[in-house]
């Protein structure tokens, strides 16, 4: 039998926690049907549970006859609540008040004649749906070698998404700082991420092997993932109890858990149970 540890932080944020919950409770509420525009959460086993219990996905508006829409944590393009409620469809917005609090931040730099660098994926919901609101003013960057001075204004608003690291903020910062007359910086990261990170490299340093729990289709699961790697610990990443049998995990060694934000306290369990089970 294995020792089993589990990082205090392991699973869903509270941002997720509170989309899925706001979900639930639309269905016992309101009746069926309820939509969420775009998967509410990386994680295949817990959308499958709440398409399960009559929660379904939409992609678009279009998709939705009539019923509920949820607005899941990443939050909407401007326009699309409005749109909905035109519709005549029930909204319930489930927008994590962190990504809520960066919307604002871009707004009010915008109406303040800010040029803003948003540090982060171009390509992701979160900052799809930010950028939205002030398409004209902004600038998204990876990091501070995409940072061209040429691109930059005298006065810059500096924000990031939500999921990005400090380090890289702070890359990005400095080298605005010495092109740009004035820059104005909000740190508008989540510690959800950071926390899950730093407790996971610590609990690799107690054990032999680290499993790391969630969604093949997370981003932080994946990146928990490979910073965990990176520190040099025999690592597994798998969505599910059902990969553990294919997993090369020497008899009675101690092992480690950890899971993305994106993931729910069951599928842990389920994990954790069956490890201790195994020889
Ligand atoms: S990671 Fe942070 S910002 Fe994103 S949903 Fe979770 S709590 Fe909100």
């Amino acid at each position: 039998m294995h020792e089993v540890k589990l990082a205090v932080s392991a699973g869903f944020c509270f941002g997720v926690e509170r989309a899925v919950k706001m979900a639930v409770l639309a269905l016992d509420e309101f009746g069926g049907p309820v939509y969420t525009l775009g998967p509410i959460i990386h994680n295949p086993q817990e959308v499958l549970r709440l398409q399960n219990m009559g929660i379904k996905m939409a992609h678009t508006l279009d998709e939705i006859p009539g019923g509920t829409v949820v607005i899941r944590s990443h939050g909407a393009p401007k326009g699309v609540i409005e749109e909905a409620e035109k519709r005549g469809l029930k909204v319930v917005d489930a927008t994590c008040p962190l990504v809520q609090r960066l919307t604002e931040r871009v707004m009010e730099l915008a109406d303040e004649g800010y040029q803003i660098v948003v540090v982060g994926e171009s390509d992701h919901p979160e900052v799809m749906a930010v950028l939205s609101y002030a398409p004209e003013s902004c600038l998204v960057v990876r990091g501070p070698e995409c940072v061209e001075s040429g691109n930059l204004n005298k006065k810059v608003g500096l924000v990031a998404q939500t999921t990005q690291s400090l380090e890289n903020l702070r890359a990005v910062a400095s080298l605005c700082i010495c092109h740009c007359r004035e820059v104005r910086t909000y740190n508008t990261i989540c510690h959800a991420t950071h926390k899950r990170g730093a407790e996971a490299l610590e609990l690799a340093g107690q054990v032999q092997v680290m499993i790391v729990v969630g969604g093949k289709n997370s981003a932080n699961t994946a990146r928990l993932a490979k910073a965990v790697i990176q520190g040099g610990t025999k690592t597994y990443h798998i969505e599910s109890a059902d990969e553990l049998s294919s997993l090369e995990i020497p008899t009675g060694v101690p092992i480690g858990i950890t899971a993305g934000a994106s993931t729910p306290g069951w599928v842990i369990v389920e994990v954790m149970t069956a490890l201790k089970a195994m020889d």
